[in-house]
Parts: C-alpha cells; sequence; structure tokens
C-alpha cells in the first residue's frame, strides 16, 4: 500500500484564524483511496521550514501533497521552495500561460499573475476551473509524486477530483477503491436512528455503516471496498435494502439530495408550483429553496410576514385570530397557508410561525414552538414543533422540518 503526507502551507492555519479543512478533506479522500497517510503537516509561509518539511516528507512518503501558497504574491512560496529544495528551476509552462491569459479576457493582467504559470522542471500545470493558480504535479525519482494544489478548498477539491486522483490512478499508487452511499434522514434523532440500526451496526463488515448528524438532519453512510461502482452496489443492497425499510419515510434522498432538493424534484414530477408565508424563519424556506438550481421551475416566491399586521394585509390572517390565539398558533399558521396558496396562486405552500427566542416564550409556548402548515391541491396537515437550540438553530430547524412535512404530505 503506497503512502502519501500532507503538507498544508500558510500562516494563517498556525495562527488558528483558519480551519485546516483542506487537510481533512485530503485525509478522507486518501483513506477513500485506499492511500496510507502517516503524517500531516502544517508550515508557515516560511521558506526554510517549508523546504526542511518538504525534503522529511519526499524521503518516507511516495505521494506528497502540498496545499496553499500558490497565489500570485511574493508570500506565497510553495513553488518557489518546493523547487529550491528539488533542485531545479522554475520554467514557464505554456499551457499554463494560456488558461491565466484565458481568464483575464478583456482586462489587463498584473505581471505577478505570471508566477503562477511557473513549474518546476519536469512538473506540469494542472487545470484550475474554478481560480487563477493552476496546480503542478512534479514526478521525482523512484515513481514519487508531488502535488501543488492552491489553498481555497473549493479550488483544491474539484482539481483534487478531477486531476490528482487520476494520475494517482495511472501511477498505480491507489488500491481498489471505496465506494460510499448516503442515506439522508430528518426527522429523526441521531440516537433514535442508532437504536433503530444497533444490530445492523454491532455487525458491521463489509459495507461499514457510519451516523454523522447536522443540525436536523442525520447521513447514514455506507462504505464498501469494491473494484467498480456496480460492484459497490451489489455488496451493499442488501443493508441498505435493511436500513431503507427500518428509517422509512425519515429518509428523504440520497448522497448530494438536500431536503429542498427533494421537494423540488417531487413538485417537479407532479408539475405543481410552490409559495411560503415565512414568519419565524425570515425567509430561510426560500433561501433553501432558491439554492437548488432550476428551483424557478416550482418556487413562485414568498412573503416573510413577520409583524401581525403584515400578515393580515398580505396573507389575510384575521385580526380575531392574531387577537384571541395569537401570531404563533396553529391557526394562524392555517390562515398563512391559505393566504399564501391564494395571493400566489400556486399548488402548494408552506406557512411557518413560531418563537425562536430566546425572548417571546411563555409556559404555554417557551421558545422554540413552532407551527408548520403544509398543504397541497386540498390536502393539507399542520404540525406543532418544539425545537431546541439556540435562535440560529431553531431556524434552521423548523425550516427544513417545514420542508420535510411538504415533501411528506406530496410523497404521502
Ligand atoms: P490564492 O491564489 O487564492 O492566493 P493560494 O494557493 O496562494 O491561493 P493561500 O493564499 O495559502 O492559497 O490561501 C488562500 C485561502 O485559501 C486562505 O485565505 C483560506 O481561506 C483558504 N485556505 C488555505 N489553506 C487552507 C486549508 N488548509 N484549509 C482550508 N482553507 C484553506
Amino acid at each position: 500500500m503506497s503512502i502519501a503526507e500532507i503538507i498544508s502551507v500558510g500562516t494563517e492555519l498556525n495562527l488558528g484564524q483558519i480551519l485546516n479543512t483542506n487537510a481533512q478533506f485530503l485525509s478522507s479522500s486518501l483513506a477513500e483511496l485506499g492511500i496510507n497517510l502517516f503524517y500531516q503537516n502544517v508550515v508557515g509561509d516560511n521558506e526554510q521550514r517549508l523546504c526542511e518539511t518538504f525534503l522529511r516528507a519526499l524521503e518516507r512518503s511516495d505521494v506528497v501533497i502540498l496545499s496553499g501558497g500558490l497565489g500570485p504574491t511574493e508570500d506565497d512560496l510553495t513553488r518557489e521552495s518546493v523547487a529550491k529544495a528539488l533542485g531545479r528551476e522554475l520554467v514557464l509552462d505554456d499551457e499554463a500561460v494560456t488558461v491565466l491569459q484565458n481568464q483575464f479576457v478583456g482586462r489587463v493582467m498584473p505581471q505577478n499573475n505570471l508566477r503562477q504559470a511557473h513549474v518546476p522542471e519536469g512538473g506540469f500545470a494542472l487545470p484550475n476551473p474554478k481560480g487563477t493558480a493552476p496546480g503542478i504535479c512534479i514526478p521525482v525519482s523512484n515513481g514519487k509524486l508531488v502535488f501543488l494544489l492552491p489553498g481555497p478548498p473549493r479550488e483544491l477539491q474539484p482539481m483534487f477530483n478531477e486531476a490528482v486522483v487520476p494520475i494517482m490512478r495511472e501511477h498505480k499508487l491507489t488500491q481498489g477503491s471505496f465506494f460510499s452511499s448516503t442515506l439522508r434522514c430528518s426527522g429523526i434523532g441521531e440516537s433514535a436512528v442508532a437504536e433503530l440500526l444497533a444490530d445492523l451496526i454491532d455487525r458491521q463488515t463489509n459495507p461499514t455503516i457510519a451516523l454523522y448528524s447536522r443540525l436536523g438532519e442525520i447521513d447514514v453512510r455506507l462504505t464498501t471496498r469494491a473494484s467498480s461502482l456496480t460492484e459497490a452496489a451489489v455488496i451493499m443492497a442488501p443493508v441498505k435494502g435493511e436500513i431503507v425499510s427500518r428509517l422509512g419515510s425519515h429518509i428523504f434522498g440520497e448522497d448530494a439530495c438536500t431536503l429542498a432538493s427533494a421537494l423540488l424534484q417531487q413538485l417537479a414530477t407532479s408539475n405543481y408550483s410552490l409559495s411560503v408565508a415565512e414568519s419565524c424563519t425570515g425567509g430561510l424556506v426560500g433561501h433553501m429553496i432558491t439554492n437548488e438550481p432550476g428551483s424557478s421551475l416550482s418556487y413562485m416566491g414568498g412573503v416573510v410576514a413577520y409583524a401581525n399586521n403584515v400578515k393580515e394585509t398580505m396573507l389575510g390572517v384575521s385580526l380575531d385570530t392574531l387577537l384571541s390565539h395569537g401570531a404563533v398558533s396553529e391557526q394562524c399558521a392555517r390562515e398563512m397557508l391559505e393566504g399564501a396558496l391564494g395571493a400566489f396562486r400556486t399548488d402548494a405552500a408552506i406557512a411557518i410561525t413560531g418563537i425562536a427566542g430566546p425572548s417571546g416564550g411563555t409556559v404555554e409556548k417557551p421558545v422554540g414552538t413552532v407551527f408548520v402548515a403544509v398543504g397541497c391541491r386540498g390536502k393539507n396537515n399542520v404540525v406543532r414543533l418544539n425545537l431546541r437550540g439556540d435562535r440560529a438553530a431553531i431556524k434552521e430547524r423548523a425550516a427544513k422540518e417545514a420542508i420535510r412535512q411538504l415533501l411528506l404530505l406530496l410523497r404521502g
């Protein structure tokens, strides 16, 4: 099994100003590729320490991956330090020049950007569709490989997946491959999922099962080593089927699916339109929906009806309801739903009203009390939620649960 080593470059990392998410991404990706990782290093923007760390890494590892310090400025030292440590000249890479120039079409390219088109002799540039700094691959002696990747995670991650992995495969540094499949759940706590799957988790071998929890969501991740995606699917099928039958409608999708994308997909299959009326979530449902590409197919719009008079004038909530039941009530949520359906003339709608705190709670309606109303073509449902957390957490949990409730209604 081959050995890799990571060097994260940047004084910001040593000062704790940014979290080293690149190291986490690279470590987990390497593990999935069946490559050992024995050491992770973090080095500031200092040429001598960078050279020392790099040479030590190269001595004991087959692949050395450096991230950061490829920018155009003087304190971006990675390219120069690695070239110096290897005793190689920096030469202009024609393809990198073209890539850089293409990004400055119609603008003058600052001269210092040309530094980014230099690679140590014998190396070659890796394209960077998300930024200016090309990455660099340098084959060195004994079949070892050195990769220099840009610091920003949104540039590093696609470059690793699209350029680095194929090169490592070509050099036979990877071993089989790990394949993962994630079942995405909501409306259930992590301990409840763990309890429902306890026996499966206890005797897991192949595939392995891991739970990851995020605010209002749990991922159940199955991982197996296989030679192809098809073989992995066959290995995972029985365990996956069992998990699906136990977690039932708590599973809203798989892999990259989000609650919002699952809802939009469901709406699109019936050609239904959607509107929202939000009070305590302040537009968060609309934000989650519009974060999804293609949301304009179904999503017509929403009203952020925060004040009572906006609930009255924009959504037609009756004064009587507001006075006798209060703005945070089942009745108000129902009327907000009707208001949204009427105002936007949509097939489906979501309405939310609640108390996000930290103040405003009462004994009857403590902070975290949220009413969610969902409806579609004559079918509707209202639920009362008792949510935990601070203001932001309550808003996020409420928005996600509201989307899930409409999804349940449509799938029901
Ligand atoms: P640029 O061309 O943008 O200057 P670069 O390759 O020179 O990129 P750095 O200047 O080292 O990279 O870092 C740029 C930004 O990338 C940092 O401010 C930080 O936001 C992010 N970044 C760098 N290293 C890491 C890391 N290890 N983990 C997470 N984010 C990082």
